[in-house]
């Protein structure tokens, strides 16, 4: 008998819901609660069979959270909303004695930042209250810190090199769209790239370190050094990285859009006047752009994320490379969203079932790679994505 109670109706919201309503043995009783209910009540009547309950909630406001979690009174929290929403989210935990997971670190709305200092700040509050805090429990960050972790556990001694690929070579048929939350998507993929060298950060100009990589079961694609928010607290949980980067692929098409976008001032998240309003440019360009929610129909391909890694096991130079393939048409068949909000949302909900069954359990403020990854990278095989390893091939990094 557990309940679970799912905050964000957007796409990952969407998988989230489906995943949980389909497994009542883990998730006996499911709310989905979000700024517009409606769209939560769209996603419940898909589903159907009155497997999940909705409500209003804005999860700017405490006192509102802490209201509606008092009254369903869930075992955990899954915040599946904006970044923007993780710290008034985890203190409506904190107050009410509820588990918390995500699936991204806390943004400040005036500043791009991608860092985990302000929810790690959290930590000694949830160990004194006896409350687990599970963050970055999506695909990336999410699976790919398990997979470091996997590979850390079973295969390593010592991992030296880590290098996260991210390829999306699907087709929406669109000329420009983002995959997720537009205003987060602009923002991070138009941030100074960064990644750790021999104990420090080294920064880079957006886009300006990429090489063609090889992706399987897809082939050659152009991949960018960005920064990603995992590799902060990878280095910090596996402390014998000496380098560690994150590439993701992108388009001719998608990055001229991008270089458009931010030329003419629309990716800035600062307020300008307009016709005596205050406008974000950013806010406004996620209004005119195609919902990342309906882009699931015509999208075609599959994304492939994994961990290219070099280090040692048993004093030999050893290399690994772990990853999952998503077909987003099969994605779509499943859930009625695209693999990008399948891929996050699949992982979110073992996350809360690792806590429901008491396999990631323990007071305080955790990233995902802190847990035992087995139960976990089992499940991923049962529930849609499974992955593969590969032993001393050449990783190309
Ligand atoms: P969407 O924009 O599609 O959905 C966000 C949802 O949150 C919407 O339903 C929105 O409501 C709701 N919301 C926003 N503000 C509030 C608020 N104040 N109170 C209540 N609800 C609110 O985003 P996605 O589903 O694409 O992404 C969800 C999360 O997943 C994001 O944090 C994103 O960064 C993360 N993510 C993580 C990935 C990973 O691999 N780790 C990959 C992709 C995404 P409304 O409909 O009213 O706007």
């Amino acid at each position: 008998m557990s309940k679970v109670m799912i905050i964000g109706a957007g796409g990952v919201g969407t998988v989230v819901a489906h995943k949980m309503a389909s497994m009542p043995e883990v998730f006996t009783e499911i709310m989905l609660a979000s700024r517009t209910k409606s769209k939560c009540d769209a996603i419940a009547q898909k589903i159907g069979g009155n497997r999940i309950q909705t409500a209003q909630v804005d999860a700017d406001k405490v006192p509102e959270l802490v209201e509606l979690i008092n009254s369903f009174k869930p075992d955990i929290v899954v915040n599946v909303a904006l970044p923007y929403q993780d710290l008034t989210i985890m203190d409506a935990c904190l107050e009410t004695g509820v588990a918390y997971l995500d699936t991204a670190n806390y943004e400040p709305k005036d500043e791009a930042k991608f860092e985990y200092k302000w929810q790690w700040a959290y930590h000694d509050r949830y160990k004194d209250a006896g409350i687990t805090a599970i963050l970055g429990c999506g695909f990336d960050p999410g699976v790919t810190s398990i997979f470091t972790a996997y590979a850390a556990k079973h295969h390593f001694d010592e991992i030296h090199y880590l290098d996260i690929v991210d390829c999306n070579a699907g087709d929406h048929g669109k000329p420009f769209a983002t995959n997720f939350n537009p205003e987060i998507n602009i923002r991070e993929v138009t941030q100074k790239g960064k990644y750790w060298e021999n104990g420090q950060w080294v920064t880079t100009e957006p886009h300006e370190i990429h090489k063609p990589l090889t992706y399987p079961e897809i082939g050659s694609r152009e991949s960018y050094l960005i920064y990603h928010e995992e590799l902060e607290s990878l280095v910090k949980n596996f402390p014998t990285i000496k380098r560690a980067r994150f590439w993701m692929t992108f388009g001719e098409e998608y990055l001229t859009h991008l270089r458009v976008i931010q030329n003419i001032g629309m990716a800035r998240i600062d307020p300008v006047k307009f016709k005596g309003v205050d406008i974000v440019p950013i806010e406004f360009l996620k209004a005119v752009l195609p919902n990342p929610g309906e882009l699931g129909e015509n999208y075609k391909g599959k994304t492939s994320i994994g961990c290219r890694i070099r280090g040692i096991k048993d004093g030999k130079e050893k290399t690994y490379y772990i990853y999952n393939n998503c077909d987003h048409q099969v994605a779509y068949k499943e859930t009625g969203t695209q693999a990008v909000s399948y891929t996050t949302g699949v992982p979110a909900t073992i996350g809360a079932m690792m806590y429901l069954t008491g396999k990631w359990k323990a007071p305080g403020v955790f990233n995902v790679e802190e847990f035992d990854p087995d139960p976990f990278m089992e499940e991923l095989n049962k529930r849609g994505l499974p992955w593969n390893e590969l032993h001393d091939v050449d990783i190309e990094l």
